[in-house]
């Protein structure tokens, strides 16, 4: 008989995850506050009951929600459910979601009392490798609840790691993702430098990634949505805005004397202040295109226009480059 999942958050990422796991003969009960990503659940083959109706029938809920807050409310929507029932010895919440690690260990000790494992697997890979069913999951709890899930996990991924114990997962996902966004807010204002100066951002491309300063952002995101002007990557800017916040909380949790995080956390939030709520995360090429290096270089009184740089309308002063 196929097993029975409980899904949570059927969004960018949560919609195809689900559809992956029904490809692999798992039934999906799906829960969602969207009526559309409900319908869209529906319309793959999904169950759409209220979560009291298949509480019961699953051993396993995935989680993949926007924020550590709303995983926290549903937790207890969970723990409301569930108590009801009597067999609760055998269910494992997965929180798959990016989450702040700390809510993450307290939710796993909250749910002790009622015998229901915690487990953090976060994932890297956005929405391609979603529906590819090829994320890079890592995951935080002991290695028997690990066990417990891994073929689950194996119908969404494709690297999985059992990284360390409770929130281990959440803290490497956060970690991550700050130094994703620093390579690509850094490669943003470096492809942008370069343009001024009249180099096309695709050969400058190309040569970068063929040299060391190379990363994630210049070998995908450049190709494929930064420099087609497409920017859908399908992460949003709030997203990856959530991720770097709670590294820089870490870092300053830690004592750690680094300004770097808070820097990066800062330009993030003054692009979202000022871009689309519903702004793609690699739209902040155009945070830095139209605000960054304007304010930085043209308040220079000995600005001159670089030869071929104007396309953009931006002068730069080169002695400042120095
Ligand atoms: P999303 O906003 O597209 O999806 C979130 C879904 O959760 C939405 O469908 C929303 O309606 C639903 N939701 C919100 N509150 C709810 C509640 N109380 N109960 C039930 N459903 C609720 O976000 P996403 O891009 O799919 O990201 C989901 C998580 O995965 C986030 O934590 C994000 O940081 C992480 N993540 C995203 C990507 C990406 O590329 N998009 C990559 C890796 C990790």
């Amino acid at each position: 008989m196929n097993e029975n999942i409980g899904f949570i958050g059927l969004g960018k990422m949560g919609l195809p995850m689900a559809k992956n796991l029904l490809k692999n003969g798992y039934n999906v009960f799906g829960a969602d506050v969207s009526e559309n990503a409900l319908e869209e659940l529906r319309a793959l083959g999904g169950n759409t009951a209220s979560m009291k109706d298949w509480i019961h029938k699953v051993h396993y809920i995935v989680l993949m929600l926007p924020s550590s807050a709303i995983v926290n409310k549903v937790v207890e929507e969970i723990i409301d459910a569930a108590s009801s029932e009597k067999d609760q010895n055998s269910l494992m919440i997965i929180d798959m979601s990016s989450s702040y690690p700390a809510d993450t260990k307290e939710n796993c000790n909250k749910l002790e009392p009622y015998n229901i494992a915690f487990v953090d697997a976060p994932v890297s890979g956005g929405v391609k490798k979603a529906v590819d069913g090829t994320l890079t999951i890592m995951a935080g709890g002991s290695a028997e609840h690990f066990d417990k899930c891994k073929r689950l996990l194996g119908a969404m991924g494709s690297s999985i790691s059992l990284v360390g114990p409770s929130g281990s997962g959440h803290l490497i996902k956060a970690i991550n993702n700050y130094l994703s966004a620093t390579h690509l807010l850094a490669s943003c204002e470096a492809v942008q430098l370069l343009e001024n100066f009249g180099v096309e951002p695709e050969k400058a491309i190309n040569v970068i990634n063929q040299s060391t300063g190379r990363s994630g952002s210049t070998e995908y995101k450049f190709p494929n949505f930064i420099l087609t002007e497409a920017y859908n990557s399908g992460f949003s800017l709030e997203l990856i805005k959530k991720d770097i916040g709670m590294a820089n909380q870490l870092f300053k949790d830690a004592n750690a004397a680094t300004s770097l995080p808070q820097i990066i956390y800062q330009r993030f939030s003054e692009a979202s202040n000022v871009l689309d709520k519903e702004a793609d995360h690699t739209e902040i090429n155009k945070f830095v295109s139209t605000y960054l290096l304007q304010r930085g270089i043209l308040n220079d009184e000995n600005e001159k226009t670089v030869p071929g740089g104007s396309d953009s309308g931006i002068n730069v002063h080169p002695g400042s480059l120095r």
